[in-house]
């Protein structure tokens, strides 16, 4: 029989993470290491389904990670960020309407591209080397008793006295915490994504912007072009998109001026143009804490609401959630100083889904075209359209910022001049 006190995890106590994604490294390295802190010998366990070393999974994430990601490395987490895994520095963005494009190079910290499968091996890698159990299987079954958590999985069953849900959108799991606990999964957006490999010149071509779409299809809600070292990586997010869409977007005429090599892809490589579909969460989970849980990263749908940083916020939950349990205790109660570290990440949901909200009517009725040319001559809008993409800051501050009297009135004037302006910068 285990402890039925609430209280923070005290030694000898046994943790049990269920996912080895971001959110779930993050939570036992943070565990590991704040226990060490305070003297406590604490035994984390993370469980992960899937083989990251020798690639023979797919993760759809295109692998951009923007900054805080180093800092949490370095100083939350401890250990070095894999700086040998960096495929490209992200030297801006370019966005583009159908009929224009702007450039916005913001002076903030560049965000980094790598391929995620390789980042999940390196991480689970440290797991191991810093003394955190990992054990290879699938969890299958929950149970919640008074004083312990049953971990069922296709090995042989675990017990402990808290489990870390850090098991992103997998729809298996969700449904066994559902189940035994009561939580409901985020809702999500669907995502399409492939790559190709245009070759050297055609990389070279390219150049280190990632290209941003905002199409005038209404069910193509934003698409991106991500330079990646030796191919590109090319996503599509909408409520429900498709391969067949992925195909329309491929056609558009702004895509193809991006892709002029398009013609070329697969003659260097028989895996280009493979695509692959994936989810993301664009709101909050419901009951993802309570007494001895707490869920963590895209599971809990504690991300930005409409764009980017998917892997930054995983990190960060999964550090706060540690903290919790290291200071705060494991009962429903002392969780809610998770949902009060969380709240910077949660009050921007609004404004993110406002944003989502106003983006889509203004594709759907043409009315981007007259906010990029504003943003030429306005610094404001044109700042708040980078910190919108980049993902560098709020959606509060970034709607405040847009929405500037300044920015209004160049809005206007543009609205009122260049219904078919010709392509600008
Ligand atoms: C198309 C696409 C592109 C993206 N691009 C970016 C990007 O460029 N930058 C960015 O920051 N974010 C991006 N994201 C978001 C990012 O991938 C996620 O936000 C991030 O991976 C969340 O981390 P996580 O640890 O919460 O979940 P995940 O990374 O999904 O990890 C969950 C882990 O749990 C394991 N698991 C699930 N169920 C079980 C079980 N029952 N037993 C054992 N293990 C289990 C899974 O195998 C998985 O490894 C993208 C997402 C998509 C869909």
């Amino acid at each position: 029989m285990r402890n039925c006190d609430l209280g923070p995890l005290s030694d000898g106590g046994v943790a049990v993470v269920i996912g080895g994604g971001p959110a779930g490294v993050a939570t036992a390295l943070a565990l590991q290491q704040g226990a060490r802190a305070l003297g406590r010998n604490l035994r984390t366990i993370v469980v992960e389904g899937k083989q990251f070393a020798g690639e023979q999974h797919h993760n759809q994430c295109v692998g951009v990670l923007s900054p805080p990601v180093m800092d949490l490395f370095q100083t939350d987490l401890g250990i070095p960020f894999p700086r040998h895994l960096i495929r490209d520095t992200i030297t801006g963005y370019v966005l583009h309407t159908p009929r224009r494009q702007i450039i916005l190079d913001g002076q903030a910290e560049p965000s980094v591209t790598l391929r995620r499968i390789q980042f999940d091996a390196y991480m689970l890698e440290v797991v191991r080397e810093c003394g955190i159990e990992i054990l290879q299987a699938r969890v299958t079954d929950l149970e919640f008793h008074a004083d312990r958590v049953v971990i069922y999985n296709e090995s042989a069953p675990l017990e402990a006295d808290v489990v870390v849900g850090a098991f992103g959108l997998d729809e298996g799991t969700a449904v066994i915490f559902e189940r035994a606990v009561g939580y409901r999964p985020p809702p999500v957006l669907s995502s399409v994504v492939t790559k190709y490999h245009p070759g050297e010149a055609g990389m070279a071509g390219f150049g280190g912007r990632i290209h941003a779409f905002l199409p005038a299809s209404p069910r193509i809600e934003f698409g991106a072009v991500t330079p990646k070292g030796n191919h590109l990586t090319i996503n599509i997010a909408g409520s429900a998109v498709d391969a067949s869409l992925m195909d329309a977007f491929l056609a558009f005429p702004e895509v193809r001026r991006t892709l002029p090599c398009l013609e070329n892809a697969g003659r260097f490589n028989p895996r280009d143009l493979r695509y692959f579909k994936g989810h993301f969460p664009c709101g909050l989970a419901r009951n993802f804490t309570g007494d001895r849980f707490v869920i963590v990263g895209d599971a809990a749908g504690l991300v930005r609401a409409f764009k980017g940083k998917g892997v930054t916020s995983a990190l960060t939950t999964g550090i706060r959630a540690a903290d919790v349990i290291l200071h705060q205790g494991i009962s429903a109660a002392a969780f809610w100083a998770y949902h009060t570290a969380n709240s910077d990440i949660m009050r921007d949901m609004p404004y993110g889904q406002m944003m989502r909200r106003l983006t889509i009517l203004a594709a759907r009725f043409n009315l981007l075209e007259p906010v990029l040319q504003a943003a030429e001559i306005d610094a404001g809008l044109r700042r708040a359209l980078f910190d919108a993409v980049s993902a560098h800051r709020p959606y509060r501050e970034v709607i405040h910022e847009g929405l500037s009297l300044a920015s209004v009135r160049a809005i206007a004037a543009a609205l009122a001049t260049c219904a078919h302006g010709p392509m600008s910068r």
